[in-house]
């Protein structure tokens, strides 16, 4: 222990986020009849701000449909955000096109629900995975790129005797692994993980899930990981983000926001979430969370959660609650001064 008085040393400096995303917006036309007449706005996305460091995990949860897909798709790139800042190691990617963008997207992959589907199913494990490397001009050919490919074979998982696979001939973890192996070809900073397991059977999981912290840990990988499932989020997180309806409703560190749920949302989730012990599954009361979400063609006025929220006041449906700081590094978008537990009469047995 330091004697009173004695100079402390200073705290490191963390690293400068490898992700900087401040009010990104993402709205699509809503189109009806056969002349596709723009009849309304749907608003996917609407000012989420946060930043990711390296060697750090986000889990982004939330119901089907609350844009967490389509937040990451706009990261990327994959589609076009209507406005706000996406910030990837100090660049802002919103405002590259051409060569400066295809440059910047080296920096950043993906990692897709499906493996099957982001595979070419007429194309080796081989052309798979090199293929990043040639359009990169990392390579200059398939053959040059070989002994590259092997060694990220190699790093997820497989074996040289895979490359000359076909997609089909793999199982679905080893297709995964290829996902992978090809995501980290350019030697990204930042990886959107979108349901990266969901797809696969029970029995692979964990063992995807183990293979990203390890690769996260070696490489100093930032991750945004979106999934439903909260206790897959909970292993790999080191902080979460709770959408709802195209928002961040909650955002805190990763034992903070399970310990001590702020947002009554939160608090659903969690207590609708399946618990893996038969025994204390039974003993608990499950929260049902009543009516189905509202559309994001119509959001409800004020805060979008108040037509299903036990709490709700009259203020609740005439004034939006912004996210404001609920604890240490904890945010929360509600009205409430201190979060609240569900009545007895909203919960199951
Ligand atoms: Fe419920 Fe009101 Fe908080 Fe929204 S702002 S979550 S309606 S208490």
């Amino acid at each position: 222990m330091s004697a009173p008085g004695a100079a402390r040393a200073p705290e490191p400096t963390p690293p400068a986020p490898v992700l900087e995303v401040e009010r990104l917006r993402v709205t699509f036309p809503v189109r009806r009849g056969v002349l596709g007449r723009r009849v309304g706005t749907l608003v996917a996305v609407d000012d989420v701000s946060f930043a990711l460091r390296p060697g750090r995990t986000l889990g982004l949860v939330g119901e089907s449909g609350c844009g967490k897909s389509t937040l990451g798709r706009a990261i990327l790139r994959l589609c076009e955000a209507e406005s706000g800042r996406v910030a990837v190691d100090g660049v802002d990617v919103r405002a590259l096109t051409g060569e400066r963008l295809r440059r910047a997207r080296r920096k950043m992959q993906m990692i897709f629900q499906d493996p099957y589907a982001s595979l070419d199913p007429r194309r080796t494990v081989l052309d798979c995975v090199a293929e990043p490397l040639t359009v990169h001009g990392l390579a200059p050919s398939r053959r040059a790129a070989l002994p590259a490919v092997t060694r990220l074979l190699e790093r997820v998982g497989l074996e040289a005797s895979h490359l000359g696979r076909y997609p089909h001939e793999l199982s679905g973890g080893q297709r995964q692994r290829v996902g992978i192996a090809r995501a980290l070809a350019l030697e990204p900073l930042l990886i959107v993980a979108d349901e990266p397991v969901s797809a696969l059977d029970m029995s692979i999981r964990a063992q995807i899930v183990n293979l990203l912290v390890e690769l996260q840990r070696e490489l100093g990988l930032a991750y945004l990981f979106i999934a439903h499932d909260l206790a897959l989020v909970r292993y790999v997180s080191h902080e979460v983000a709770v959408m709802y309806l195209g928002r961040v409703v909650e955002h805190a560190p990763v034992r903070a926001l399970f310990a001590r749920p702020f947002h009554p949302y939160t608090h659903a989730l969690l207590a609708s979430a399946p618990v893996p012990d038969p025994d204390a599954e039974r003993g608990r009361r499950r929260l049902v969370l009543a009516g189905e979400p509202p559309s994001p063609l119509e959001p409800p006025t004020g805060c979008a959660f108040h037509p299903r929220c036990p709490h709700a006041e009259a203020r609740c449906a005439e004034e939006r609650p912004e996210l404001r700081t609920v604890g240490d590094g904890h945010r929360a978008a509600c009205h409430l001064e201190a979060p609240r537990a569900w009545p007895a009469s909203a919960e199951g047995a």
